[in-house]
């Protein structure tokens, strides 16, 4: 607890000198600070906002919580995770921190150690992590290749019912693109995506029959009315272009459902034309793209020879919003061999993409990365907005102005769900440790 806030177990308060940026606050009016940020009070009423407005001088009422200032963001969505993987790192860490050390890695692991109990603990350690860090809403990928399939996605199910209400879970399969080509088997894995509400999604590649595979997931997801999500051009290299190849799809196929691309490390690489030609496309088609910026500087130019890495690794995101196409952040993955560190704490990641890809001069709606965009993505019912009308899902942090929130780790920030502060506890990483041997 932020020591002087007591939020009431009832319910039933008014936060009163809120600082509430009007990225996420639709209904709300300025002045604002040179922030983005207004003075506001906050109603809470049995679990629910019942209204958001301006302090404008008003006469504070009676039994109001002052918060002086401090900013108040809407609970946070992560909409790309691994928590299939996550926390392996001890015993199964990348040997030399490269893309193919980490699929190397996780494979081997997978093959050996993912028992349904294995996958279960880890899962969880990870949500009551990213539950006591803000996070409302989250969407894991699964390593889907046989026979993990037939271990993960029960597991999953049972997180999902477990976690209902505090967490709101979503799962992609995850197989290399070249999977798809056992076209029996992926229309089997399809199904059972289908059957669990889940997304059908691959990591693309330059393979020369690309476009062919691309259509064969495109018209199983039309058939079975789902969402896709793509891992594409996690790499350097120029020639990687399956992000244009996946909206050239989606032109092809009239792709009505949602569309959600992450890392496209590789458009940042490219010639200006190319760029953006690929730009148009993607807006023309509808995706909406997700940009992992701690993996992404974790694993891309890391060269091998001990020499600096001399790009950040991260898509072009600036560019991409700027053409209207839906832009997220999230946390990829967590103390696997993909990325050795991270907690899904989705203010370090917002801390650490204002760094990366400069979401600040002007910070503009860049907040609606972690919270409204990907709920949009995700086709959650709650827009993660502070709005009459929505939970009382919101969390309160020490910061008032950006600079102060973004220099420190906010370990005393109040999460509040449903008009209720939680009980924030991290897990003891001791409780893995028989999982490591
Ligand atoms: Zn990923």
């Amino acid at each position: 607890m932020a020591g002087d806030i007591d939020i009431p177990s009832n319910g039933w308060f008014v936060l009163t000198n809120a600082r509430v940026h009007l990225s996420v606050a639709p209904g709300l009016t300025g002045p604002a600070d040179t922030d983005g940020f207004v003075l506001a009070d906050i109603a809470v009423a049995d679990g629910r906002i019942t209204g958001v407005a301006a302090r404008n001088g008003k006469p504070v009422p009676p039994r109001s919580i002052d918060l002086k200032g401090r900013i108040v963001l809407p609970c946070f969505v992560d909409c790309h995770t691994h928590i299939d993987k996550g926390h392996i790192w001890p015993r199964m860490p990348n040997p030399d921190g490269t893309f193919m050390g980490a699929l190397d890695a996780v494979g081997s692991d997978r093959l050996v150690r993912w028992s349904e109990r294995d996958v279960e603990r880890r899962m969880d350690f990870s949500l009551r992590s990213a539950y006591a860090h803000g996070t409302r809403a989250l969407r894991t990928h699964l390593d889907s290749i046989a026979p993990q399939d037939s271990i993960s996605w029960p597991v999953f199910e049972t997180m999902r019912e477990r976690w209902k209400g505090r967490i709101e879970l979503q799962a992609a399969c995850l197989v290399g693109i070249e999977g798809v080509r056992e076209k029996a088997w992926f229309t089997t894995l399809a199904d059972r995506v289908a059957r669990s509400g889940g997304v059908l999604g691959a990591v693309t590649y330059m393979v020369p029959d690309l476009d062919e595979l691309l259509d064969f997931v495109f018209a199983l997801a039309i058939e079975r009315g789902l969402d896709l999500d793509f891992h594409a051009d996690e790499t350097d290299e120029v020639g990687a272009v399956s992000l244009r190849r996946i909206a050239e799809a989606a032109l092809r196929h009239r792709f009505e459902g949602k569309i959600l691309v992450g890392h496209c490390c590789s458009l940042a690489r490219q010639p200006d034309k190319a760029v953006h030609e690929t730009l148009d496309l993607v807006a023309r088609a509808g995706l909406a793209v997700v940009s992992l910026p701690m993996c992404n500087l974790y694993l891309q130019d890391r060269r091998g020879d001990r020499t600096t890495p001399r790009w950040r690794g991260v898509t072009l995101l600036h560019e991409l919003k700027d053409r209207g196409v839906p832009v997220a952040v999230a946390s990829d993955n967590t103390r696997d061999p993909f990325y050795a560190y991270g907690d899904l704490d989705m203010l370090e990641v917002y801390r650490m993409a204002t760094r990366i890809l400069h979401f600040d001069h002007p910070v503009a709606d860049w907040p609606r990365t972690v919270g409204a965009t990907p709920a949009a993505v995700m086709r959650l019912d709650d827009p993660a907005e502070l709005g009459a009308g929505s939970p009382a899902d919101f969390v309160i942090f020490r910061g008032r102005s950006w600079t102060e929130l973004l220099s420190r780790p906010e370990s005393d920030r109040i999460v509040v769900r449903a008009g209720q502060a939680i009980e924030r506890v991290l897990p003891d990483y001791a409780e893995l440790d028989e999982l490591m041997r």
